[in-house]
C-alpha cells in the first residue's frame, strides 16, 4: 500500500502539456518547453503549484521549464568535478572528514538551476549496488565522521529505505554525525510524517539542511514541516541559491532569512549559483551577493547571515566570499 505522500507526490506535473491544464501556455511556449523536457526532466509537486502565482515570477523562474537551458551549451555538466572525485559511483570525498552521497535521484520538483541537472530525475543513476558500495567504503574510511546524504532528494525514499542507510551509517563507529539535505519541507511539505519523524530521531545526531530560495515559499505547511523535523530534536540550516531574477536583491533575502528564524531555521550557506551546463540565465555576477551580504550586515541578526560562498569550479571546494570591511 502506498503511502498518503505518495499518493499526492504521483499527482505532479511532469510535462508541459499537464501544466496547460492549469495555466494557460500559448503553442510556442508548449514547444519549446516540450523539447526542454527532452533533456532536463520536470516536475512540480502539487505543494509548489499552487504557489505559482505569476508566469515568469520568481517561483516560475524555478521550476517550470525555459528555453534558455538549451543555449547554453559551452557550459560544463559537472563544473565541481564530483564524479572524478568519486571514489564509488555518487559518493564524492573532497574533504578529508566528510562524504558527501547521493542516495536518490528523484525529487518533488525539480529545481531548473540544479548544480545535478546532468543526475537528477534519471532513475537509473542510483543504483543498490552502489548504495552498498558507498556504504562499505565509509566503513573502510575512518577519516569520515560526517556524512551528507544527498541526491537528488534523500527524503523521496521511503521510510523503510531511509532507515536501512541511517541504521547502517550508525553501526560504522567512526561516523560522528549525518546530514541530510532535502528540499521537501519546502516543495513538498507533506513528506514529513510523523512517521518519518520518528524514524529520524532514532538516528541522532542527525542534521538536515533545508533549501528555500524566496520568502513566499514560506507557507504554513513549510512551517509544520520544518517545526516537526526541530521537534524530533534536529536542528536545521537552510541552504540558498542566489538566482537571477529570482532572489537577487537585498530586500528579498532579508525577508527570507528572517522568515526562516521564525521557522526555527538557521541560514547556513548563501550559494553563488554553480557553472553547471543549463543554468547560465540564473548566474548573478559574484560582486552581486557579497553587496547584498554588505547590505544585510548590521541590518538584521548576525543568525539570519549565512556564509557567502563559491564551490570553486574544478572540485576546489567551497571558497566563503566576505565584503571588504
Ligand atoms: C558542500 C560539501 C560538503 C559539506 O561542506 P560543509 O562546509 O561541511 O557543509 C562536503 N562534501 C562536498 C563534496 C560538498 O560539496
Ligand atoms: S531539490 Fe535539490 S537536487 Fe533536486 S532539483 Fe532542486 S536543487 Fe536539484
Amino acid at each position: 500500500m502506498p503511502e498518503e505522500w505518495q499518493v499526492e507526490l504521483s499527482k505532479s506535473v511532469n510535462s508541459p502539456d499537464e501544466l496547460a491544464r492549469f495555466i494557460p501556455l500559448s503553442p510556442a511556449e508548449l514547444r519549446r518547453m516540450r523539447r526542454v523536457v527532452g533533456v532536463y526532466p520536470m516536475r512540480i509537486s502539487p505543494h509548489y503549484l499552487t504557489l505559482i502565482r505569476e508566469k515568469n515570477g520568481p517561483l516560475w523562474k524555478q521550476m517550470v521549464p525555459d528555453i534558455k537551458e538549451l543555449r547554453d551549451k559551452n557550459s560544463p555538466e559537472d563544473p565541481l568535478h564530483e564524479d572524478t572525485m568519486s571514489p564509488v559511483p555518487n559518493l564524492t570525498h573532497r574533504y578529508p572528514d566528510r562524504v558527501l552521497f547521493l542516495v536518490s535521484s528523484e525529487c518533488a520538483a525539480y529545481c531548473r538551476f540544479c548544480t545535478r541537472k546532468r543526475k537528477v530525475g534519471k532513475p537509473y543513476i542510483i543504483r543498490p549496488r552502489w548504495i552498498r558500495e558507498g556504504l562499505r567504503y565509509i566503513e573502510s574510511t575512518s577519516s569520515v565522521r560526517d556524512v551528507i546524504l544527498s541526491g537528488g532528494d534523500p527524503l523521496l525514499l521511503s521510510d523503510a529505505k531511509l532507515e536501512f542507510l541511517l541504521k547502517s551509517l550508525r553501526r560504522i563507529r567512526h561516523v560522528e554525525i549525518v546530514r541530510i539535505g532535502t528540499r521537501v519541507p519546502c516543495t513538498f511539505p507533506q513528506r514529513i510524517t510523523q512517521k518519518l519523524c520518528r524514524v529520524l530521531k532514532r538516528y541522532h545526531p542527525l542534521f538536515v539542511n533545508v533549501h528555500f530560495n524566496h520568502p513566499d515559499e514560506l507557507t504554513s505547511e513549510a512551517r509544520t514541516a520544518c517545526e516537526m523535523l526541530s521537534d524530533a530534536g534536529i536542528p536545521l540550516g537552510n541552504q540558498t541559491v542566489l538566482l537571477k531574477g529570482v532572489n537577487d536583491d537585498a530586500e528579498t533575502l532579508r525577508s527570507l532569512f528572517c522568515g526562516l528564524l521564525r521557522m526555527r531555521v538557521r541560514p547556513y550557506y548563501l550559494y553563488q549559483c554553480d557553472l553547471t551546463r543549463g543554468t547560465r540565465h540564473f548566474r548573478t555576477r559574484v560582486e552581486k551577493g557579497i553587496e547584498i551580504i554588505n547590505k544585510l550586515r548590521g541590518h538584521i541578526s548576525g543568525l539570519a547571515i549565512p556564509h557567502f560562498v563559491i564551490d570553486a569550479p574544478g572540485g576546489g571546494g567551497k571558497i566563503p566570499l566576505l565584503p571588504e570591511y
